[in-house]
C-alpha cells in the first residue's frame, strides 16, 4: 500500500526562481511530491496523514557549489597552517564535522573545489559519509608549476601536457579542477594575474575530461584567465572576480555557470588583521563592490549562477556561509526566489543531479523548513525548524520537532 501524506507550507519558495507562492498544499506519495496546489480545507481528504505548516516556509535542500572540506575557515593562523599540513587521519573528523555543519543549514549537497591530498575523495568513502547527503569533489587540483595552486593540488611534469598529465590520474574524482589565474590581491585594487594555461591547453583537458564524463571548473579572476577558460570549453568559472563584462557576456552566451564566491572578500574586510601582510581593508571593500557590480550584470545578461561559498577560506565556515553569501546576493539585486534558484536547482544542475534542488511533482520531497515568513530569509536557515528526507523528517536534525498546529494558527 502507498503512503500518502499532506503538508500545508505557509510559503514555498520551489526553487526555479518564480515568484513565492502562499498557503500551498502538498502531496507526497511514497516519498516523492505526487502534487503541489492551492490549499482549501477541503484539499485533505479524512484519515489522511497532515502536517500544518502553515507558518514556515518551505524549500528545497542546498547546494554550496564550491567548498574545500580540509579547511575549516579559521583565523587562527597556527590552526591554518596545521590544516594547511596535516594528513588525512588528521583531517578526517575534521572533514567528518564540517559536513554535519552543512547538513544542519540544510546543506545537502556540496562540491569540493580540491585539496593537496585528495582528502575530501577518501572521506567520500568512508562509512560515516553521511548517507542522505551528496558529495562531489575534485580532488587533486591542477596547477601550473611556480604559480598559485599547490595548497589545494598538483603540477603536471617538466615537459609533460596538462591533458597528458590528466590522462595518467587515475583518482576516482567527480569533476576536475583546474587553476588558471593568481589570487585576488588584497593590496592593490583590481591587480590581475596571468593565465597559467592556454586556451589550447585548457581546450584539450576539457575533451580529456569529457571522455571520461567529467566538467572542468576553473579558477579563474581577471578578463585573460576568465577569458581563455571559457573558450577552452570549461564548465563554471569560480570566484570571476574581475573578469568584465565581455567575459559575462560569453558565460551567458555559452551558458557557461559562474560560481562568484562573494562572501570571501567580506570575510577577507572582517579579518584584514589576520589575513595577508600588507592587506588594505579599503582595497578588500572595493574588490567586494566590484563583484557585486558584476553580479548584477551577470543578472541582467541571464548568466547561469551557481552559488558557492569557497568555505574553508579565511573567517568562511561551513554551512553559516551559505546564509552570508545568499545575503549578498540578495545586496547584488537578485530576489530571494532567484537567490533561491542559485542556491539550489542551479547548484543542482552544475553538480549534474537531477532529482535535487526543486520542489515539483515527480521530485523526491526532501526539503527545508524555516519557522518564518519569507522576508526572515536567508537569516533563518542558521535555525532550521526540520528537514525532510523522501517525505519524512529526519531524525538527525530533529533538534525542535515541528509542532502540529491547528490549520488556522
Ligand atoms: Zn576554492
Amino acid at each position: 500500500m502507498s503512503a500518502t501524506t499532506y503538508i500545508l507550507a505557509g510559503w514555498l519558495l520551489d526553487g526555479s526562481g518564480g515568484p513565492i507562492r502562499e498557503k500551498v498544499l502538498l502531496k507526497i506519495v511514497d516519498g516523492r511530491f505526487a502534487a503541489i496546489e492551492q490549499y482549501t480545507p477541503e484539499s485533505v481528504p479524512a484519515a489522511c496523514a497532515f502536517t500544518d505548516l502553515s507558518n514556515c516556509t518551505l524549500l528545497p535542500p542546498l547546494v554550496d557549489s564550491h567548498v574545500h572540506l580540509f579547511m575549516s575557515g579559521t583565523i587562527d593562523h597556527k590552526t591554518r597552517e596545521w590544516q594547511l599540513a596535516a594528513g588525512y587521519e588528521e583531517l578526517r573528523p575534521l572533514i567528518k564535522q564540517h559536513l554535519h555543519y552543512l547538513f544542519s543549514h540544510g546543506v545537502l549537497a556540496v562540491r569540493d573545489g580540491g585539496d593537496r591530498g585528495g582528502f575530501a575523495l577518501c572521506y567520500r568513502s568512508e562509512r560515516d559519509m553521511p548517507a542522505e547527503m551528496v558529495l562531489k569533489v575534485a580532488g587533486r587540483a591542477w596547477h601550473q608549476k611556480g604559480r598559485y595552486g599547490g595548497l589545494i593540488g598538483r603540477h603536471p611534469a617538466e615537459g609533460e601536457s596538462l591533458a597528458a598529465a590528466y590522462a595518467k590520474e587515475n583518482d576516482p574524482i567527480d569533476q576536475v579542477k583546474l587553476v588558471n589565474s593568481g589570487l585576488n590581491s588584497l593590496e592593490v585594487f583590481g591587480r590581475e594575474t596571468p593565465p597559467q594555461f592556454s586556451a589550447r591547453e585548457i581546450a584539450e583537458l576539457v575533451a580529456a575530461a569529457q571522455q571520461r564524463g567529467k566538467k572542468v571548473m576553473v579558477h579563474a579572476n581577471g578578463r585573460e584567465p576568465v577569458r581563455l577558460a571559457v573558450q577552452g570549453g570549461c564548465h563554471s568559472i569560480e570566484h570571476g572576480f574581475f573578469m568584465g563584462r565581455e567575459n559575462l557576456q560569453l558565460l551567458a552566451e555559452k551558458g557557461t555557470f559562474w560560481v562568484p564566491t562573494l562572501f570571501t572578500m567580506k570575510a577577507y574586510a572582517a579579518n584584514v588583521t589576520f589575513a595577508k601582510a600588507g592587506a588594505d581593508r579599503l582595497v578588500i571593500e572595493k574588490n567586494l563592490n566590484h563583484q557585486l557590480e558584476q553580479l548584477a550584470i551577470a543578472r541582467e545578461l541571464g548568466v547561469k549562477v551557481a552559488l558557492g561559498t569557497d568555505a574553508g577560506s579565511l573567517g568562511v565556515l561551513h554551512g553559516e556561509s551559505m546564509v552570508d553569501e545568499m545575503k549578498l546576493y540578495k545586496k547584488a539585486g537578485y530576489s530571494l526566489a532567484e537567490t533561491v534558484r542559485c542556491a539550489t536547482s542551479n547548484g543542482a544542475e552544475l553538480l549534474g543531479l537531477e532529482d535535487f534542488g526543486r520542489i515539483a511533482p515527480g521530485q523526491t520531497a526532501t526539503f527545508l523548513v524555516a519557522r518564518c515568513a519569507p522576508a526572515q530569509l536567508p537569516r533563518k536557515l542558521s535555525y532550521l525548524e526540520a528537514i525532510y528526507l523522501n517525505g519524512k523528517q529526519s531524525d538527525r536534525y530533529r533538534k525542535n520537532p515541528v509542532k502540529h498546529l491547528p490549520t488556522d494558527a
